[in-house]
């Protein structure tokens, strides 16, 4: 059976009291759910919710990670910190960190490289802005972030990394792009992977799909054959939004 990956990026939301208790409300009903869930509390949280998930087969994910191993970057979280911790996965290159942080491709591809050198599992984020839509550049923009993204990664490494097609324009705005379109983009990301790694690892790649995914749409997208999953903010907040996705089957 094709398996599927799910995972909730909290953002910047929720006190450590909060947290807890939408993680262990998640771990009990999603313990026998059969996909892969993740989730990714702020790094405020990730201590208190690693406890709270202690013996449920909940990922936990972190949103972002610095570039360095450690050193004078203040206000910087490292991955050694994150792993401490019990993070096993993180989320690179969201496009809130593209765009209002700045990120470029080459950064988010040293945090890919060195989350993959200490076993973490990143999340790949990429996606273009309307504007870039509506110019036709779509291609051009996801092709580059991958390309980019990926430099340097192995295919051994590659194994352990997701993609997910976020397109800005549908990120927190309630608009969400047709499963039919999302599915050509994700196969367009596929056709990228193939020259990168081969028909193969790229047919094997999971691939998820985020920007407003909420209960009603889920099945629809999961339903695409280029869609293994979703990354999933606004309604990964709440149990009654977030368990009938991960659930979607
Ligand atoms: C996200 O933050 O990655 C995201 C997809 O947000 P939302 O589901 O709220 O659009």
């Amino acid at each position: 059976m094709r398996s599927y990956y799910v995972a909730g990026n909290w953002k910047m939301h929720k006190t450590v009291g909060e947290s807890v208790a939408l993680a262990k409300a998640l771990a009990a009903a999603l313990a026998d759910c059969g996909e892969k869930v993740m989730i990714a509390p702020a790094f405020t949280s990730l201590a208190a919710v690693a406890e709270a998930l202690r013996g449920s087969k909940l990922i936990l994910g972190a949103q972002n990670m610095a570039v360095e191993e450690q050193g004078a970057h203040t206000g910087e979280v490292s991955v050694l910190m994150l792993k401490d911790l019990g993070v096993r996965a993180v989320i690179l290159g969201h496009s809130e960190r593209r765009h209002t942080y700045g990120e470029s491709d080459a950064l988010v591809n040293r945090k890919v490289r060195l989350a993959l050198a200490h076993g973490l599992e990143p999340i790949l984020c990429v996606g273009e802005t309307l504007e870039e839509r509506e110019a036709g550049r779509l291609e051009e923009v996801v092709g580059t972030q991958l390309r980019e993204g990926l430099a340097g990664v192995s295919p051994e490494d590659f194994k352990r990394v997701t993609i997910a097609y976020e397109p800005v324009w549908a990120i927190g705005t309630g608009k969400t792009a047709t499963p039919e379109d999302a599915d050509s983009v994700h196969a367009f990301c596929r056709k990228v992977l193939a020259e990168l790694y081969g028909p193969s690892a790229a047919k094997s790649a999971c691939i998820q799909y985020g920007g407003s995914v909420k209960p009603e749409n889920a099945a629809a997208l999961m339903a695409k054959p280029n869609i293994d999953g979703a990354l999933v903010g606004g309604a990964s907040l709440k149990p009654e939004s977030f368990v009938p996705i991960a659930k979607f089957r």
